[in-house]
């Protein structure tokens, strides 16, 4: 799965290229990528302006002067591939069609934009466009089942302490990693950020002090940050905006570290199940309680 910074990434990366393109043609050979009726696309997408592209949790938001937005779940294979005469571009699964010749057998959607094309191209067909009326997108269930922007300037370190506090009994990375109490933390996040803070992924919410959880948000927004900042993770099915892979897993310090000594403590990082994840720890650091 592409995690919140990786899909930042492809949101800067587009928002550069598609701001001001004309949708003129949409082809689909897989009805359950792009489920919308012949109508809708019609009425609402073709011969629509695109205004901006935004993000929200892993999930890309693309509005339309006609007010509608295109609504992109990359999944666990999917990848965006602009191409136009000025400008190539791919982001998401690094499969060779990002630098191949397109449509390819991946590909679910062809968008046409003026001199352009966007494709869409989902190797496991997990992915989904959809068209919404703009308004109606913070009402659908799945938003509207997600808690808080972990890095939103208005999310502070309370609001966060009073979500993770709503499940006491459970532990700390499950919370972490529900996507209703913070949206977009998945497992390398949750891992870097519990190392930083020194807390056992396993030790229950009510027995972690708010000083601990404040840093806890502090790490988390840090981790999220420097991802951003190199593009996302090097997680093999993910890629920068350019086509380049991340570079943020050469600073990971817990993650993928089993059997390599803390950075902190020089004691061996283990690997564990938590959350029903493969979990990095430093056991000296991170004391379970
Ligand atoms: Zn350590």
């Amino acid at each position: 799965m592409p995690e919140l910074p990786e899909v930042e990434t492809i949101r800067s990366g587009l928002s550069r290229l598609l701001p001001g393109l004309r949708i003129e043609s949409v082809k689909t050979d897989w009805e359950k990528s792009f489920p919308n009726s012949k109508n809708d696309v019609n009425r609402f997408l073709i011969g629509s302006k695109i205004v901006q592209v935004r993000r929200r949790a892993k999930v890309l938001i693309i509005d339309l002067d006609s007010k509608y937005s295109l609504i992109i779940h990359l999944k666990m294979t999917g990848q965006l591939v602009f191409r136009s005469e000025q400008a190539v571009f791919g982001a998401g699964h690094p499969s060779d069609s990002l630098i191949g010749k397109l449509p390819d057998k991946s590909t679910r959607v062809i968008f046409g934009l003026d001199s352009a094309k966007l494709f869409f191209n989902d190797q496991r067909k997990f992915g989904w466009a959809k068209l919404l009326p703009t308004i109606e997108i913070e009402n659908i269930d799945f938003f509207k089942k997600l808690g808080p922007e972990p890095l939103k300037s208005t999310f502070k370190p309370e609001h966060f302490i009073e979500r993770i506090r709503k499940r006491p009994n459970s532990p700390i990375k499950a919370v972490l990693l529900d996507q209703a109490v913070v949206a977009g933390v998945g497992n390398i996040y949750a891992d870097e950020s519990l190392w930083g803070a020194k807390i056992h992924p396993l030790t229950k919410v009510k027995d972690v002090k708010d000083a601990e959880l404040r840093k806890l948000f502090k790490n988390l927004q840090e981790v999220l940050r420097l991802s951003i900042k190199k593009g996302g993770s090097t997680d093999k099915n993910y890629i920068d905006a350019e086509g380049n892979k991340g570079s943020y897993l050469t600073f990971a310090k817990v993650f993928r570290r089993q059997g390599q000594p803390c950075l902190r403590c020089a004691a061996t990082i283990e690997k564990i199940r938590a959350a029903g994840r493969g979990t990095h720890i430093c056991t000296n650091c991170q004391v379970q309680i």
